[in-house]
């Protein structure tokens, strides 16, 4: 390591340059992703489409997104992380282009397509990402696979993700499904939960299809640890059915799946269907549909799954209770503490549901400069919401000499030995955040975001706190713990931007 013993001023470059080797040759520092390449960005919707370009690539939402005008459901086969955040009022009408064999129950091969934020999701990985106000609402000629996060998945990891929506499909295919996380395929759903409405209608009478649904995953296999879902599922179908709260059809349809077990999980809710052919049983149950694959692999699992066979056309068939429904939509404003949302419900049949979330509406002030930079030391500036006071960003204003030196010499420098090593865009952030970071109180690598939330929620941790979520990425931390005022985290992860997050008060929990 670098040795520095002469003046602080002329060598603070050098420091840098000692930060950077520790980096560079240290392999605890390495990404915790494993990986070796940058994430990109996401802040909001264009952005989030934009994977469709390199769907193979790594991504990181730095903010909530609102999908306000309809979603083409796009193929995926790299990591994205959520950061915690949530995307909102996903709606997708159409089925993507993309096909892909499926297998019925007795393993006949399909081409089928897909419907959900990903058509197809191969190999990929997303972690700490909610999907709130969905609705997938599809008619489809084909087979086809629809749910919230993809219709298809190939050994697709999903960490500490959440789905709350509907999912609908009117299908005139042979084999087909509705899923809360998953249509058909396989994957590792590890903490994830989902809260949902899925309705199936066959419209194919004239030949026996195969329908499933199931919260995370309405056919295939996988390893499910430590998920919880509440199911509102309507289903019928002229031929087969396979519903269940968790899955419908678990198996790995011939394809063996070594990650199979579905373990410390739980499921609420209730199945209304009907199966049209008698020829077999239907497969309804209240965990898993149909289980045809290691029935042993299933541990510490609680379910109160309320499963009500009915008659084609009975109006338990559907949510809606009314044959003509009358909805009134009722548009609740966002405001600094809460978040806007449209309830729209029956005026004869009181069915309802609630989309178009809104974010909060704050009033933001022009930045205020609280301490300016000197030659030697960092300054701070801020803004704060003109209606409630909340303090809505924060930015250093780097030190006079730093900058300068950074401009002539550091930087040069830096860059010119990065330039063959790829990590180019950090090196700015550490040189710029430098002072700032020593001054903070790391309270963990890969803190969780949720996890943090919550310390902070019930007023364990106080004041200001940092964390370095990981060594590209720096965030802070204010929280105003006093149980009447709410707080908040900015994450500030490149120095020139800012994000937040709120965080409730601690007694108005709902
Ligand atoms: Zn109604
Ligand atoms: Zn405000």
């Amino acid at each position: 390591m670098i040795n520095i013993s002469a003046s602080k001023k002329i060598f603070s470059g050098l420091t840098a340059i000692g930060i950077l080797a520790m980096f560079l040759f240290c392999p605890l520092s390495a990404s915790a992703d494993g990986t070796d390449g940058e994430f990109v960005e996401i802040s909001d919707a264009a952005g989030l489409a934009a994977l469709a370009k390199s769907p193979g690539g790594n991504y990181r939402l730095t903010d909530d997104i609102y999908l306000d005008s309809g979603w083409q459901p796009i193929p995926f086969s790299g990591k994205l992380d959520g950061a915690g955040h949530t995307v909102y009022n996903l709606h997708v009408t159409s089925e993507s282009s993309d096909t892909r064999v499926t297998r019925d129950s007795d393993l006949n091969e399909h081409d089928s397509r897909f419907a959900g934020l990903f058509s197809v999701a191969e190999k990929a990985e997303v972690t700490d990402l909610n999907i709130k106000g969905a609705y997938v609402e599809i008619e489809s000629k084909d087979n086809c696979f629809a749910a919230i996060f993809a219709g298809y998945s190939d050994n697709t990891v999903f960490r500490r993700c959440s789905v709350e929506g509907r999912v609908r499909l009117t299908n005139n295919g042979v084999d087909s499904g509705v899923g809360g996380f998953v249509g058909f395929g396989t994957g590792v759903f590890e903490k994830c939960n989902a809260d949902v409405e899925l309705v199936f209608k066959d419209s194919n009478t004239s030949e026996l299809c195969d329908q499933f649904m199931g919260s995370m995953l309405a056919c295939g296999i996988g390893s499910i640890n430590l998920c919880k879902v509440k199911i509102a599922g309507y289903a019928s179908c002229n031929g087969y059915i396979y519903s269940g709260a968790m899955t419908g059809l678990y198996s790995d349809l011939g394809t063996p799946f070594s990650n199979s077990r579905i373990t410390n999980s739980n499921a609420n809710g209730q199945i209304n269907y009907y199966q049209g052919s008698r020829s077999k049983k239907a497969h309804c149950a209240q965990f898993n549909g149909s289980l045809r694959t290691h029935p042993e692999r299933r541990e510490n699992n609680k379910y109160s799954v309320k499963l009500i066979e009915t008659m084609y056309n009975s109006n338990l068939l559907f949510p809606e209770k009314c044959n003509d429904p009358d909805y009134e939509e009722t548009v609740i404003p966002s405001t600094c503490k809460n978040q806007g949302y449209t309830e729209h419900k029956c005026r004869n049949c009181e069915y309802s549901w609630i989309d178009s979330y809104k974010p909060l509406n704050h009033d933001e002030t022009e930045w205020i400069t609280v301490s300016d930079s000197d030659n030697e030391h960092g300054g701070i500036k801020r803004k704060y919401c003109k209606k409630c006071g909340i303090l809505l960003g924060e930015e250093i204003i780097p030190p006079k000499s730093e900058k300068t030196l950074s401009d002539s010499f550091t930087r040069n420098t830096i860059w010119a030995v990065a330039a063959s090593s790829g990590v180019l865009a950090i090196l700015e952030i550490l040189v710029l955040s430098r002072s700032r970071k020593k001054k903070r109180e790391n309270i963990g690598a890969n803190q969780d975001n949720s996890e943090l939330k919550k310390r902070l929620s019930e007023g364990k941790d106080s004041g200001q706190k940092s964390i370095l979520s990981d060594w590209k990425k720096d965030g802070q931390v204010r929280f105003l713990p006093d149980g009447k005022d709410s707080g908040q985290m900015n994450h500030l992860s490149d120095g020139k931007d800012s994000g937040q997050i709120t965080i409730p008060p601690k007694n108005s929990k709902k």
